[in-house]
């Protein structure tokens, strides 16, 4: 392929006339250069040509932000380089830009251009065999565009260029000097290489160690750069086994600039992969599409897409990179917030959504019938509900609150007010001992209001509160297979108005004759992509999420941008606060004396055995083990009982019962059974290899005592901690705000770990972080604004956004299943 450089030349010379205005071209000259270029490349094979070519850096020329004399400078640049292609091309009768060295036949380079787009796989790159590719892949990298989205975890900074008698011990250097001399020599028994190198301010020894073939190639009078930690020895300074480059006329890549450090997996060298990179940021960056509307580009003042992708890799210094940074960042939470919001729209529009009516007297009998009145926060957060529910589109909404704050009998009336409408309601829960709890704590509470009919262990009836009976059924996996059917016959027929159970209710076969709410409980384990499976089971219902886990407002909003928000802030009163102590390994002897008190005085006390990384069987298993000890050589004389994941429920439901009924005085188990339980006499929880939680984990743990009337203690036995585990116990030992807690793990651990990004079925955050609220604001704003203009994103300029959010969703949405 060759290179009509009349175009350019004309734009050129316009752009001459008219002053260096940046005026030539609709857009500016830097896309029009940068395309050019990226068209350019793949024809120009001469080397010298190439280099020049480098030199003009028109991948990225950032013309706009040029002063005069520097634009002037460039297009000169250009046009020279133009003639001396053309003249060169002249002498083999050609006026195109081809190159002068062998090149292959022209029609298998055509085809290779056809066929390579930046979502080929990565081998189409020269360089990258099939063998490196496979590398690679380990690191998450297997399209040019991953590849080019393989950013540095972070850069040296050798920008600054010293004379050697500026020097200084222990500092990071660059330097540039001539080789004086350089030769193989033995250091510590290995071949390793010496090299005297010196400038107008002195001289300094090099050693590369382990590396003698360096020698040859840094031949006397070479020009370097050396970069890297100036350490003494024998009271002289030397350089030991530094980064170093020739200076040649191209680009310094591994010195004398902000340098890129990858992240590299074994048989990755990082010279090797620096130079890869290099040579592929040259030639692609400029192919990946920028996405965003030019208008948001200028509002929000970010860079270009490609010039961003360059940037953070090679930047020119670390104003850029920081902007760089912004630019890519704000894609990220831009394209996440256009994802929920695009979910929210699908959600709340594709079917209309039942609405309910009021109906005052049903729900306000309930309400009177509690042994409680609710909180002003509970009142709040039920107005908010009963409000969506009364409207045509179906509600989204989050229900945030401290564990014990009262989230379950704020639903139970939602799920009342469906059925009084004559639709179904459906809980779902985490696991089986949550949902089973659900399941007796609604009944029990319909029980003040309704008259119970006679019942079963999983279907209750209650009759003189609806015009018909209302009927609550608890479906879960293993009750048998017959009754499992007749109940879910029942739900088809529309028989049964609330239905309590797992996710599985979603997942599995069930069928709803009339679904008019979903309330899901515990969301961390709730993604997205779950909700839209209500809808694909073709029903629109109000969704109410509830989560005891308080997620900070900046990554709710992130996170959950679909879901409008309630949050509970307030614990219903009389509640105590729970003394935590963070103990070390020596303490375990003291904290079980304590346990053995506190049973002394009728007590009960949760163990919470240590995690185990690895499957639930193992976990299960060292359960067991754990279990076996304490009964039989710390707590003989007390009655133990044991929960694991992979216990059948009735197993589990029945210790849970033995459990709240007192008929156990420790309970052990597995960190997996951590939600929701509800023990108003159970005042300590031991919690072992604390320092393996999060905050927001070990909060729900303490959440599990100080139900009832006595003290209640959290005690966290550290095996080891590290620095941050300490952190976090501290912090945990001083705050007993959920919200509180949340900014600091927020802060400790990162929104990944946090929150479980990938759980949640949301792409990857890799640039942006949500501690970023400023930027996060930003591309929510941004966002809203868009859909405000173009909800559908149909218009022609934003038709690659569409494309960019459809790709990004789908990987994710992808990994999800
Ligand atoms: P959550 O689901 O938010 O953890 P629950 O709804 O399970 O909390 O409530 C915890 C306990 O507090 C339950 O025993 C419940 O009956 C009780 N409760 C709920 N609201 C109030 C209130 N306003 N006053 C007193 N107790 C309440
Ligand atoms: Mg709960």
């Amino acid at each position: 392929m060759s290179i009509d450089v009349e175009p350019l030349r004309k734009i050129l010379e316009l752009e001459h006339k008219k002053g260096y205005a940046d005026s030539a071209v609709i857009g500016g000259l830097d896309r029009f250069l940068c395309n050019w270029a990226g068209q350019a490349i793949e024809s120009i094979t001469n080397p010298q040509l190439l280099n020049r070519f480098h030199k003009l850096h028109l991948v990225n020329p950032n013309y706009a932000s040029l002063t005069k004399q520097q634009r002037k400078e460039l297009v000169k640049g250009v046009l020279d380089l133009l003639t001396e292609v053309e003249h060169r091309e002249g002498e083999k009768g050609e006026a195109k830009l081809t190159p002068v060295a062998s090149r292959p036949p022209p029609g298998t380079r055509v085809q290779r251009v056809v066929n390579q787009s930046i979502d080929s796989p990565i081998t189409v790159i020269r360089g990258i065999s099939s063998s490196l590719a496979t590398k690679f892949n380990k690191l998450g990298v297997k399209t040019v565009r991953n590849l080019l989205y393989f950013f540095p975890h972070r850069h040296l900074d050798y920008s600054q260029r010293k004379f050697i008698s500026q020097l200084a011990e222990g500092e990071e250097e660059t330097i540039i000097a001539n080789v004086w001399q350089a030769q193989e020599i033995r250091l510590g028994g290995r071949r390793s290489t010496e090299a005297i190198v010196g400038d107008e301010t002195g001289n300094v020894r090099v050693v590369w160690f382990n590396n003698p073939y360096l020698a040859k190639k840094l031949l006397t009078n070479t020009r370097v750069v050396i970069s890297g930690r100036v350490s003494l020895f024998n009271g002289r300074y030397v350089f030991e086994s530094p980064e170093w480059e020739l200076v040649e006329d191209r680009e310094l890549i591994h010195t004398g600039r902000l340098v890129p450090l990858y992240p590299l997996t074994q048989g990755l060298r990082p010279r090797q992969v620096r130079k890869l990179m290099k040579e592929v940021i040259d030639r692609w960056a400029w192919q990946v599409e920028d996405f965003l509307p030019l208008e948001l580009k200028e509002r929000c003042n970010l860079l270009e897409l490609p010039q961003a992708i360059s940037q953070a890799h090679y930047p020119e210094n670390e104003a850029v990179k920081a902007q760089a940074r912004v630019r890519l960042a704000f894609d990220e939470l831009f394209l996440l917030q256009l994802g929920v919001l695009s979910k929210k729209r699908d959600w709340q529009e594709s079917q209309p959504g039942s609405h309910f009516s009021a109906k005052t007297s049903v729900l306000e009998a309930f309400v009177k019938s509690l042994p409680f009145a609710l909180t002003t926060a509970q009142q709040r957060v039920l107005k908010e509900l009963l409000a969506d529910l009364q409207k045509p589109q179906p509600m989204c909404r989050l229900l945030q609150g401290e564990v014990g704050s009262g989230k379950t009998v704020v639903a139970t009336v939602a799920l009342l007010m469906a059925a009084a409408n004559g639709y179904q309601g459906a809980l779902m829960a985490p696991t089986e001992i949550l949902a089973e709890q659900h399941f007796a704590t609604i009944c029990q509470l319909l029980s003040r209001v309704g008259h119970q009919e006679e019942g079963e262990d999983y279907l209750y009836s209650y009759s003189g509160l609806l015009p018909h009976p209302l009927t609550v059924a608890l479906l879960i996996g293993d009750i048998n297979q017959v009754r499992k059917q007749e109940l879910q016959q029942r739900i088809l027929d529309g028989d049964i108005d609330i239905v309590i159970g797992t996710h599985a209710l979603i997942q599995k076969g069930v069928e709803f004759h009339r679904l008019g709410l979903a309330v899901v409980d515990e969301q961390h384990r709730f993604g997205v992509t779950q909700r839209s499976a209500l809808r694909q089971k073709g029903f629109s219902p109000h969704v109410l999420v509830m989560t005891a886990t308080p997620i900070p407002r900046t990554l709710a909003l992130t996170l959950y941008g679909d879901l409008d928000l309630s949050v509970i802030d307030q614990l219903p009163p009389g509640r105590q606060v729970i003394k935590t102590k963070w103990l070390k390994p020596g303490q375990r002897d003291s904290a079980y004396a304590f346990i053995h008190r506190q049973a002394a005085s009728g007590r009960q006390s949760f163990i919470i055995c240590p995690l185990v990384e690895e499957s639930e069987t193992i976990q299960a298993r060292a359960a067991v083990a754990e279990y076996e000890r304490l009964s039989q050589e710390v707590f003989p004389e007390l009655r133990l009982g044991l929960l694991h994941g992979r216990m059948p429920t009735v197993e589990k439901d029945k210790v849970m019962r033995r459990f709240r009924s007192g008929e156990l005085d420790i309970l052990v188990s597995t960190p997996v059974v951590e939600v929701g339980i509800d023990v108003p006499n159970a005042t300590v929880m031991l919690v072992d290899s604390a320092d393996r939680f999060g905050l927001s984990q070990l909060h729900q743990f303490r959440g599990r005592v100080g139900r009832g009337e006595e003290q209640s203690y959290c005690m966290l036995l550290a095996q080891n901690p590290s620095e941050v585990a300490r952190q976090r116990l501290d912090i945990i030992d001083k705050i007993q705000d959920g919200f509180e807690l949340a900014e600091e793990d927020l802060k400790l651990r990162g929104p990944g770990e946090f929150f479980g990004t990938r759980q949640s079925g949301l792409p990857d955050l890799r640039m942006a972080k949500l501690s970023d609220v400023a930027l996060l604001e930003l591309a929510r704003s941004e966002a809203l604004r868009l859909f405000e203009k173009d909800k559908t994103l149909e218009a022609p300029e934003h038709s690659l956004l569409a494309k960019e959010l459809a790709r990004v969703w789908q990987q994710s949405d992808a990994e999800w299943s």
